[in-house]
């Protein structure tokens, strides 16, 4: 897999936050139903640690640094969006993927655009593709069933939100959207996401099964929270008008067809979800991916100096504001001061939880691009260490002396 993709949507890191464990992904992926645990390691996350977990700088200027254009691009479509310009952003998407026909990121920010300006079937088109080429990526199948509810197919909207559960039991919105839809319908919804997934299976259940729920992931919060795309406020207004419509039954052949449809696409179990994996890695990582990995060939030595001693890092920390350091050298700064020695931001909790875990994303790219050099480091530390512990000296005073 491509270094600087994020490993939850696949595409290029945006805004990146490391998490306490050391594993990084997109502000958008995890911030938007802030996950109970990292998706990658399972450890347990502090809902209070991912909000004010800032955007890990180093590697803001690392991505933009490997990707200058299609940073740029991305960057002025996501401010128009959040501005609510989606003509602008739908004019700024069309005319980059006139030259990048094939960049999916940009068709996800073009679906965005169309569903700001009610362009619903057009949104649509685009979602369309991009699940099929990314059959685990949860968010996308979370927006197709808001797009399809929209256009008051709430049948095929609950099949996506399902899908979305499905792929990850931590999917708040599509909790809520699930039961949004079936609370209208008379049916009490638990809050386990298992028992969600089991109720809407059976709700579909037709003459055609939709599949069987063993969901091994464990139980979520229940906390509804917003989605950062918005759709909370001016898209709830216009989602209950078709609310009022009532969600057709499945008794009708054509509906039970789309079912088995349906029941084909899901990843059944594990092998599936393994195959599905190795058809993305050939399949939905396009031109940008390959070239985006010879890109990181412009990164150099002095772009991983850690700015305490100024050498390579050795086990790089990203503090909750975001910047990085060896984990030696911000153990021992903090050891004297509790704040960031760049930013100056207080860093009382980030000691006290004393969870220095290194930034596994940084570590791969030195470990990709200046083997020898990350060798040698790790010699000199070894050395140092050996040092230390010959002379026993408490870390503080040996803090004291160096800085
Ligand atoms: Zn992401
Ligand atoms: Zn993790
Ligand atoms: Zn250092
Ligand atoms: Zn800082």
């Amino acid at each position: 897999m491509d270094l600087l993709e994020c490993p939850l949507c696949l595409f290029l890191m945006a805004e990146p936050v490391t998490m306490s464990c050391g594993h990084t992904f997109c502000r958008r992926c995890v911030g938007g139903y802030l996950p109970s645990r990292c998706p990658s390691c399972k450890e347990r996350l502090k809902q209070r640690e991912v909000k004010i977990m800032k955007n890990n700088v180093l590697l803001i200027s690392v991505v933009e640094k490997c990707c200058p254009d299609e940073t740029k691009t991305k960057c002025q479509i996501q401010e128009k969006l959040k501005a609510n310009d989606f003509m602008e952003a739908l004019r700024i998407a069309n005319e980059a993927l006139h030259l990048v026909p094939d960049d999916q990121s940009l068709k996800v920010y073009r679906a965005e655009a169309n569903w700001g300006l009610m362009r619903f079937s057009d949104a649509l088109t685009d979602l369309d593709y991009l699940c099929c080429l990314r059959p685990s990526w949860a968010e996308g199948f979370f927006r197709k069933g808001n797009v399809l509810l929209e256009m008051g197919q709430q049948t095929d909207a609950l099949i996506q939100f399902y899908r979305c559960l499905k792929l990850h039991a931590d999917f708040v919105p599509a909790k809520s959207q699930i039961k949004k839809i079936l609370e209208a319908e008379g049916l009490a919804l638990p809050d386990e996401a298992s028992c969600i997934l089991q109720v809407v299976s059976e709700y579909l259940k037709g003459p055609c099964p939709i599949t069987s729920v063993s969901d091994s992931q464990g139980p979520s919060h229940p906390e509804g929270l917003k989605h950062p795309r918005g759709d909370e406020g001016e898209g709830k207004g216009r989602r209950e008008a078709h609310q009022g419509s009532k969600v057709k039954h499945d008794t009708g052949t054509e509906c039970c067809l789309s079912l088995c449809q349906a029941v084909s696409f899901l990843p059944a179990a594990e092998e599936d979800e393994e195959m599905m994996m190795r058809k993305e890695d050939g399949h939905g990582k396009g031109e940008n991916g390959h070239s985006r990995e010879k890109r990181l060939s412009v990164l150099t030595v002095s772009d991983f100096e850690c700015p305490l001693c100024i050498r390579l890092f050795f086990e790089p920390v990203t503090t909750p504001c975001g910047h990085t350091f060896c984990k030696n050298c911000i153990e021992r700064s903090l050891d004297h001061n509790l704040r960031c020695p760049l930013c100056k931001q207080p860093l009382q909790e980030f000691f006290k939880n004393r969870k220095y875990n290194p930034t596994v994303l940084l570590q791969d790219i030195m470990a990709r691009l200046f083997p020898s050099q990350l060798a040698e480091r790790k010699q000199v530390h070894d050395a140092e260490m050996a040092e230390l512990s010959k002379y026993a000296l408490p870390s503080s005073i040996y803090t004291c002396d160096l800085f």
